[in-house]
């Protein structure tokens, strides 16, 4: 089969490469299509410490099942299924109490297996047990499917920060996971939703999710924090979603919350450039509570699939590309100059 490969920092190939077995209590999808997601993008500019070339990455996988291994039950030959990476033990101290998004053993798909930038990618007993590995709901497509992972993170942030009718939600970052909490935060309830970034670019693309108030913030400058305060009646916003890899995202979503505010930290900063400055003042007195978040319970991916089937969220909106497997570059130069939301690749 024809899969694309991985052989180092900057070097991905399309190859032949064997087809996988279908293991005797796991099943082997043929991808219909699979996400390029930002955490690819950094992979294939400078590789992952849990990826060891030569290897197949990919983890926002759609497509049928064409082989089941003769102990499954669940699935059968024809089925549509999402499939997503997360992997959980079943029986550290946080799976035992169902928080599988905190497994202290989790493994990921594309990672401890070979990924979806592939004809067929085989899913392990492993990812069935504990997996989020659900059948497509009637009318979605597979590209729309293949795009219900990193919306599940965004599902589990607003629930872990309580997102609901009283708020305004700040989102920082246009990309599509922004673009995800504003629609989610919408579905929440939330009363107002301000959506920035330092991208006009990313914002125009973003206009479609039709967030309250798109404001351009400039490095370095605090208007946007001021306007924040201003379209608030001065109180700040009770949710910040940080959606960028930016330490001064991070400064700015402490300075511009309410008091009692919630923040999320969701995307992770550069591993050499993670240190950041707080006031720690504000967090004290303004009793604010900073939350990190990242990944997800496979509930969470059930209610992401629901989202795109009920058209809470609009998935079709944000797959701006899609190609075939041997563009992949195309997709990626897109994804990076800012002219894309989602690209989907189809083997
Ligand atoms: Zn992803
Ligand atoms: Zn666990």
């Amino acid at each position: 089969m024809k899969a694309l490969v991985f052989l180092e920092p900057g070097r991905m190939e399309l190859q032949d490469v064997p087809k996988p077995e279908c293991p005797d209590r796991g099943m082997v999808v043929k991808v219909e299509a699979c996400g390029i997601c930002g955490s690819d993008l950094r992979t294939f500019q400078s590789g992952h410490p849990r990826v060891r070339p030569p290897w197949v990455i990919g983890h926002e996988v759609a497509g049928v099942v064409v082989e089941v291994g003769k102990e499954v039950k669940k699935f059968s030959v024809g089925d549509r299924v999402a499939v997503a990476p997360p992997v959980y033990c079943g029986v550290c101290w946080y799976c035992r109490r169902g928080i599988y998004y905190l497994c202290v053993n989790q493994r990921e798909l594309a990672q401890a297996w070979p990924g979806g930038f592939a004809e067929y990618m085989a899913i392990p007993e492993e990812a069935l047990a504990f997996g989020s590995i659900h059948k497509i709901p009637e009318g979605l497509s597979f590209e729309e499917a293949a795009i219900s992972e990193p919306a599940s993170s965004c599902v589990n942030a607003h629930e872990i920060a309580g997102t609901s009718l009283e708020d305004t939600v700040v989102i920082i970052g246009a990309g599509p996971i922004g673009c995800f909490h504003v629609e989610i935060a919408r579905a929440r309830g939330a009363r107002k939703i301000i959506l920035m970034d330092v991208l006009e670019s990313r914002l125009e693309l973003a206009r479609r999710f039709s967030p309250d108030v798109l404001i351009r913030n400039i490095p370095g400058s605090s208007e946007h924090i001021d306007r924040v305060f201003a379209l608030t009646d001065g109180l700040g916003a009770s949710v910040v979603v940080v959606a960028c890899p930016s330490g001064e995202a991070q400064q700015d979503a402490i300075a511009m919350a309410a008091k009692g505010g919630r923040i999320l930290f969701f995307g992770g900063l550069p591993k050499d450039n993670s240190k950041v400055v707080f006031d720690s003042n504000l967090i004290h007195y303004r009793g604010l509570h900073v939350i990190g978040a990242t990944t997800f319970s496979p509930k969470h991916h059930e209610i992401v699939l629901d989202m795109f089937a009920t058209g809470k969220i609009h998935a079709r909106e944000y797959i701006t590309h899609v190609l075939p497997l041997e563009k992949f570059a195309e997709g990626f130069d897109a994804l990076l100059s800012g002219k894309a939301l989602k690209v989907v690749l189809k083997p």
